[in-house]
């Protein structure tokens, strides 16, 4: 069997383009361009990447980027005083302060500290608490995409048995009760987990957010299931070049799995696709505008 090969690639540029079309009418009807301030503690090289292509995609899709570098020396208490004043400040629509943080900061309180219609990243616990609680909801950006890649192979998740490795607040937990939502029913494996490799090969869709290089093997996968890759690890191939791999081995994946995201090009370019529904979202919210159709 040779797997579908979901194209994060191409369905994120769909959704980039659907996001810039539905900004440009809520633009021009209501005058209202959305913000998204951005900001970076720290010289991060992957977050300066990361921040250096949301911007990239702001500027593309008609909202306005308000990009803050601060030094990794920045104490909690700066950075508290400019998530206050972006709390404050009408224009900027979304907040997001890029993760990791330098030690001296302590993350969770800083996360606390956005305003919750401003968190467009969807950490915040009152939105978590919301999404568990099945209301409306900022939601994490890339469980969202991986639902979004999801439904392109199953349009609709209702009753599918679906396995989430990994629980962190980023990913694995957002995206169970995500699935939940959608009728999917739901098992969240850890690395206390017993026999995983047998629990995983029950999934018709297996979501893998671990942080381990290629861990998920061929015969963990039920044929024909669906596969959603959210793993990002850089390896050092025999040939001592670095390179991209998720946390399932793609090679053996594709020769049982019925559909499988591949990394890069996967869930990847989701995540920034759905930060910009999220702030045009946010942005709708606050100028007390109808939801965007996006
Ligand atoms: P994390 O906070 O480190 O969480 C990893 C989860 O995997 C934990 O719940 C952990 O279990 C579980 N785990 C670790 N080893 C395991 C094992 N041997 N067996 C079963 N479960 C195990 O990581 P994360 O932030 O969720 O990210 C996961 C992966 O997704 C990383 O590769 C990250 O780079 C990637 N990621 C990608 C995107 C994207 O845009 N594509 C976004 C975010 C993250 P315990 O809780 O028991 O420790």
């Amino acid at each position: 069997m040779n797997a579908k090969i979901i194209d994060g690639k191409a369905i994120a540029a769909d959704l980039r383009a659907a996001v810039a079309a539905e900004t440009k009418r809520i633009t021009a009807a209501n005058g209202l361009q959305p913000g998204l301030a951005v900001v970076l503690v720290g010289d991060n090289p992957a977050s300066k990447s990361y921040v250096g292509s949301k911007t990239r995609a702001v500027i593309e899709t008609g909202m306005r980027p308000f990009d803050f570098h601060l030094p990794d020396s920045t104490s909690e208490d700066a950075l508290m005083a400019l998530v206050r004043r972006l709390n404050a400040d009408a224009a900027a629509h979304g907040i997001l302060v890029q993760m990791p943080l330098p030690p001296q900061i302590d993350a969770s309180r800083i996360i606390a500290a956005v305003d919750p219609a401003k968190d467009v990243d969807g950490f915040h616990p009152l939105n978590a608490g919301r999404l568990a609680s099945g209301l409306p909801a900022l939601a994490p950006c890339t469980p969202v995409g991986c639902i979004k890649l999801a439904k392109t192979v199953h349009p609709s998740l209702a009753g599918l048995d679906a396995v989430v490795i990994g629980r962190s607040n980023i990913v694995g937990k957002p995206l169970a009760q995500l699935l939940l939502a959608e009728n999917a029913t739901v098992t969240i494996a850890h690395s206390r987990t017993r026999d995983l490799p047998a629990l995983c090969r029950r999934a018709d869709l297996l979501c893998a957010a671990i942080g381990r290089a290629e861990m998920v093997r061929g015969d963990w996968i039920k044929p024909g299931a669906t596969v959603i890759d959210v793993g990002i690890n850089r390896v050092t191939g025999a040939d001592q070049k670095s390179r991209l791999v998720g946390d399932v081995c793609f090679a053996e994946a594709v020769k049982v799995a019925g559909a499988v995201t591949p990394v890069p090009g996967g869930v990847g370019p989701m995540t920034i696709a759905c930060l910009l529904v999220n702030t045009l979202r946010a942005a709708c919210t606050q100028a007390g505008l109808p939801p965007p159709a996006v």
